[in-house]
């Protein structure tokens, strides 16, 4: 039946940055729908953790600092040696730095590109040779943003690696679809989140992209609960290469 498609009953997923925000809200989803999650955070997920096994769900803290790729391969050794196999990779560690374009520093530039941008994509090519030694497919979601679509204001070195982001997305579901390799994206909307807090601080910043957005509310955690687990599922085994908007309506304005 339809909804067996959606379970994810003995699957396993790792999910970068889930000590809070987005990340923590997609791992909790992926737990309810049945996975054991691996998390990959710089700082301790203790937050995550209590809330993944009160699930009844396993999780494993793994912690890296993603702004390298060096730590990449030994994590899915981790991963692996934990659970035998990896099901689902959730790419959502990410950064932002706000600075007027005609200053903007190369610091600024490099450290998001890293965790943005070519992590992400480090991170995938590893998991995608996990799937492929296993020979049944995978799934891999990564985060873009509005920025994939949009320019956005003083943030040129995340409005670069988030249009990457939706870019590679394409090329990766274009080469491994052969292997049965779904890879996708979510494009987050205005989230009430961290990465957030100065816009939101900041009154007629605040104001003005709130009156754009048709639902009329900042978005949730629990918002990309839904939109992951469906493409982490085999109910989404035909939707590959795509970035679906989870944006309260921001992009129909
Ligand atoms: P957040 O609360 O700032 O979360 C970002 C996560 O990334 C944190 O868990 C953070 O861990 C982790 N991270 C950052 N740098 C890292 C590094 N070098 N190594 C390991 N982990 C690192 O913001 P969020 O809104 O939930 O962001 C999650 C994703 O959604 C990001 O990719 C963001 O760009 C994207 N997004 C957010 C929005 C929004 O409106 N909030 C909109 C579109 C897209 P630490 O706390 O340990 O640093």
């Amino acid at each position: 039946m339809i909804l067996d498609s959606f379970e994810l009953n003995g699957k396993v997923a790792i999910v970068t940055g889930c000590n809070t925000g987005l990340g923590q809200g997609m791992a909790l989803g992926l737990a309810q729908a049945g996975c054991d999650i691996v998390g990959i955070n710089q700082s301790a997920p203790e937050e995550t953790e209590k809330k993944i096994t009160a699930t009844g769900r396993r999780f494993l803290d793994l912690r890296a600092d993603l702004s390298s790729i060096k730590d990449i391969p030994k994590l899915i050794e981790k991963a692996v040696a934990e659970f035998g196999h990896i099901d689902i990779l959730v790419n959502n560690a990410g950064i932002i730095r706000r600075e007027d374009a005609i200053e903007f520093s190369e610091k600024n530039w490099d450290d998001v590109m890293n965790v943005n941008s070519k992590t992400l994509f480090f991170m995938s090519q590893a998991v995608a040779k996990q799937f492929i030694k296993q020979g049944n497919g995978g799934k891999i979601i990564n985060i873009a943003s509005m920025l994939s679509y949009q320019g956005g204001i003083r943030v040129p070195s995340y409005t670069a690696s988030k249009s990457a982001v939706m870019g590679i997305t394409r090329l990766m579901a274009n080469e491994w679809a052969k292997h049965g390799v779904n890879v996708n994206a979510i494009a987050p909307g205005y989230m009430s989140t961290n990465n957030t807090e100065q816009l939101r601080a900041d009154g007629d910043r605040s104001k003005e992209i709130l009156d754009r957005i048709p639902a009329g509310r900042w978005g949730l955690p629990e918002d990309v609960m839904g939109p992951v687990v469906f493409l982490a599922s085999k109910a989404s085994d035909y939707v590959n290469g795509y970035t679906i908007a989870v944006d309260g309506g921001w992009l129909a304005r």
